[in-house]
């Protein structure tokens, strides 16, 4: 079966609608169809300094979310990053094959160190993209199913891959991105031409996963639409009510030109009803899920450690390899 992987960051309390739509949900049907593997990339999380608390706590809620969404730790290997020792490692051999100025090209890097002091972000947060780069080919993965945003960096993935197994001989798999056009950006509520980020929309832009159903329906409330009355998809002219179409017509499987149809000659707040009720009978469900994990941490750290076992027999597999291929001395 072609190997699927992704990961998210644990850096707030909850995911929110564009990680689910734009990410999560796709993963749950290619565990049926993909060898798959999921993981929280704590790692990651550290490149913005949170407390040691903050770290283990979102972890975990992070973890419980995935589960409660439907990830099976039996039919997929669903871990913690930091578990798997190997992607420290691998992420050093591919920093010493990247180039400064391809490293700095990453957009990413450029909106997240854009809050920091001039100079202050850190070089963890610079490096991101590779350990990003070694999460990926150490599980030589064919697929990557992602948000819009990770496109730069799953080319720079492949072109280390290509490096390494042009210089040392083939080694790793050259990775493919696996988006899905229709929810690849679902964008900020109060700044629609902005992705919905963990880091940097408002509270108020914001739809988390684990939010009351009251605290949802206010926000989409209060979204900002757009000059005119009409509901109709126009990207340029009218991002925010375009945004909402987005996430309606995913949440309900319903073609866009059947919701223009729906809501000719109705009003916004109709329409921002409807998609308050989509939004909330789809998060409600995960949050109960999710809150009854997180009452038993000893379980729920049981069906991690599941997942880590997996994942590490893969990875370190491959490290044997490209240990070798680069030349440092076999341990015994
Ligand atoms: P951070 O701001 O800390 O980077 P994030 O909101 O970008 O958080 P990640 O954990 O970095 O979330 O990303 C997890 C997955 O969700 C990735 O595959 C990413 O592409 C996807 N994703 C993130 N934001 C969106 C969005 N607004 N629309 C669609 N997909 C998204
Ligand atoms: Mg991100």
């Amino acid at each position: 079966r072609p190997r699927v992987l992704s990961g998210i960051q644990p850096t707030s309390d909850s995911f929110h609608l564009g990680n689910y739509l734009g990410a999560v949900r796709q993963w749950v049907p290619l565990q049926e169809t993909h060898d798959a593997f999921y993981m929280v990339v704590d790692l990651h999380a550290i490149t913005v300094a949170p407390t040691a608390a903050e770290l283990r706590t979102r972890t975990r809620v992070a973890a419980a979310q995935l589960f409660a969404c439907g990830l099976d730790p039996e039919r997929s290997a669903v871990f913690v990053q930091s578990h798997v020792r190997e992607h420290a490692e691998l992420a050093w051999m591919l920093i010493c094959l990247t180039g400064m100025g391809e490293a700095g090209r990453m957009t990413q890097f450029k909106d997240k160190s854009a809050k920091y002091g001039e100079g202050s972000a850190s070089v963890g947060l610079f490096t991101y993209p590779i350990l990003q780069a070694a999460d990926i080919l150490l599980y030589q993965t064919d697929q990557v199913p992602v948000g819009a945003d990770q496109k730069q960096h799953i080319e720079l993935t492949r072109d280390l891959a290509q490096r390494f197994n042009t210089r040392y001989g083939a080694t790793f798999t050259l990775p493919n991105p696996y988006i899905v056009k229709e929810v690849e950006k679902i964008t900020d509520l109060q700044d629609p031409t902005a992705k919905m980020s963990k880091s940097s929309s408002s509270p108020q832009g914001i739809l988390d996963v684990l939010e009351e159903p009251g605290a949802l329906r206010k926000k989409i409330m209060r979204a900002v639409t757009d000059t005119g009355t009409d509901i109709v998809a126009d990207d340029e002219n009218k991002p925010g009510v375009t945004n909402l179409l987005r996430i309606l017509s995913a949440l309900t499987a319903t073609p866009i030109p059947d919701l223009e149809a729906r809501y000719v000659g109705q009003g916004y707040g109709t329409f921002k009803k409807d998609v308050a009720e989509a939004v909330i009978e789809t998060f409600s469900p995960i949050r109960e899920r999710a809150e009854k994990l997180l009452a038993n941490e000893a379980e729920l750290d049981r069906m991690l450690a599941i997942g880590a076992a997996k994942a590490r027999a893969v990875a370190q597999q491959t490290m044997e390899k490209a240990r070798d291929a680069m030349g440092f001395l076999p341990t015994h």
